[in-house]
């Protein structure tokens, strides 16, 4: 539920400060100080969504709800998205545009793969509920957000969820906890203020909070290893059947192998039933035991194939992205579930992190305050290596001054390149 001006101004009034703040506010300031300059000191504003905000909206509000009931059923997710890759095609904006169509071939698949095969959460699941969380600085700073999806766990515990459309790099170690900082600015919040939870407030200490991200675009694959332990790795939904291409060969090529071996063992529960010393009731268990594995052999002997073959269903099994080309034991073998990532909130990385916020919201009003707003908020010229956002994320770059001193840098780059070497200028005026 999003709050109204009112209810907002209600909030300020109530927590005496004059301003809220947002994680995307302070989460401006750490990717570029001169992009907070131009969007909340100036406050320009780019009217419009790029094409991974656009489908980063369509996601959430389809798998919300989902949640909330509105579809009867698990598959209308599923034509909820060809509506509106329908509404899309249908749309003329060159900002929603992906960069490559590759990129958006590739991108739409894993939303389909996701919206055909997410798993749903099994316990009651309440979407944008609201947040406060109240950090001390020079300021009393109030944050106020929305958490995407959040519910009681298994373990009691208050799981705080986030999906996520982007890449999965930057979601490991170090940089985890970077991404983090606004799940866990929530996380904080919750353990300050409590939640309400069917009528009724309830505390979770952080410790009983957990947060979780949903990595859409990605899938965990599950199976039991030859050690008996199950081992879960994590690939593009996509091409979640390539990233396994070399596991299910050695299921199929190990079928000749593994009837060898169950061949072995009815031989050696034959010589034992053969034995002297065996009493006829030993021998009627072997003898039952030896019926059984003759069974597992002949229902492994259709599946002896040849390395074209295997080659062969491989590569149609990667085609269609699923395994209904493979025998069932090698079907049942493998599990697809939802790519969570969890943070893990110890106590030293919640202070480290509040130390680190407060800091930076005492920066924003010191510069703030300052009265040459350009050089308190000026940073450092864009280089290639930390271009990316600028190029592909930055909805005021046709604004920013550093960007355009960055085009021209690397157009006047492009001319020199273009440009041809002494020795091919002398060979086209045919002077070598
Ligand atoms: S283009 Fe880059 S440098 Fe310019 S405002 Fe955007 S993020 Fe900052």
């Amino acid at each position: 539920m999003r709050l109204s001006f009112e209810q907002l101004d209600m909030i300020k009034e109530k927590m005496g400060v004059d301003k809220l703040w947002s994680f995307s506010k302070v989460g401006t300031y750490d990717q570029c100080s001169w992009l907070y300059k131009l969007k909340y000191i100036d406050k320009l504003r780019v009217k419009g969504d790029n094409c991974y905000t656009w489908w980063g909206s369509v996601a959430h509000e389809i798998i919300q709800d989902w949640y909330e009931g509105k579809y009867p059923e698990y598959g209308q997710m599923l034509e909820e998205l060809e509506k509106k890759v329908i509404e899309y095609s249908m749309l003329d904006d060159k900002k929603l545009k992906f960069p490559s169509d590759k990129e958006w071939e590739n991108y739409i698949a894993n939303l389909r793969h996701y919206f055909s095969h997410v798993e749903t959460i099994p316990f009651k699941v309440t979407n944008e509920q609201a947040v406060l969380a109240v950090f001390e600085g020079l300021e009393k700073y109030v944050f106020q957000g929305y958490i995407d999806s959040e519910y009681i766990d298994e373990d009691d515990c208050l799981v705080i969820l986030d999906y996520k459309t982007s890449s999965m790099s930057g979601f490991t170690g170090k940089k985890l906890i970077e991404k983090a900082r606004q799940l866990m600015i929530y996380a904080i919040g919750i353990s300050q203020h409590g939640r309400m939870i069917d009528g009724e407030m309830r505390k979770f200490p952080l410790d009983k909070i957990k947060i979780r991200y949903d990595m859409m675009k990605y899938c965990n694959i599950t199976f039991m290893q030859k050690n008996g332990k199950p081992k879960t790795t994590k690939a593009e939904r996509k091409l979640w059947v390539a990233h396994i291409a070399n596991p299910l060969r050695k299921d199929l090529e190990d079928v000749p192998k593994n009837i060898e071996k169950l061949e072995k063992e009815i031989a050696k529960l034959e010589k034992k039933m053969n034995m002297k010393k065996t009493t006829p009731e030993d021998a009627e268990g072997y003898s039952v035991a030896c019926g059984e594995i003759a069974l597992e052999i002949e229902a492994l002997k259709p599946y002896v194939f040849d390395p074209i073959q295997i080659n062969e269903m491989i590569e149609k099994a990667t085609v269609l992205n699923d395994l209904s080309v493979f025998p069932p034991f090698v079907q049942e073998k493998y599990t697809v579930g939802n790519c969570h990532i969890d943070v893990e909130m110890t106590d030293e990385v919640i202070e480290e992190f509040k130390r680190e916020l407060v800091d930076t919201l005492d920066t924003i009003i010191t510069k703030t305050a300052e009265e040459d707003k350009e050089e308190a908020f000026n940073r450092s010229r864009i280089e290639n290596s930390d271009s990316y956002y600028c190029v592909n994320l930055c909805d005021l770059k046709d604004h920013c001054q550093f960007y355009k001193e960055f085009k021209e840098h690397n157009e006047m780059f492009i001319t020199k390149q273009n440009q041809p070497s002494e020795q091919d200028l002398l060979a086209m005026l045919g002077l070598v």
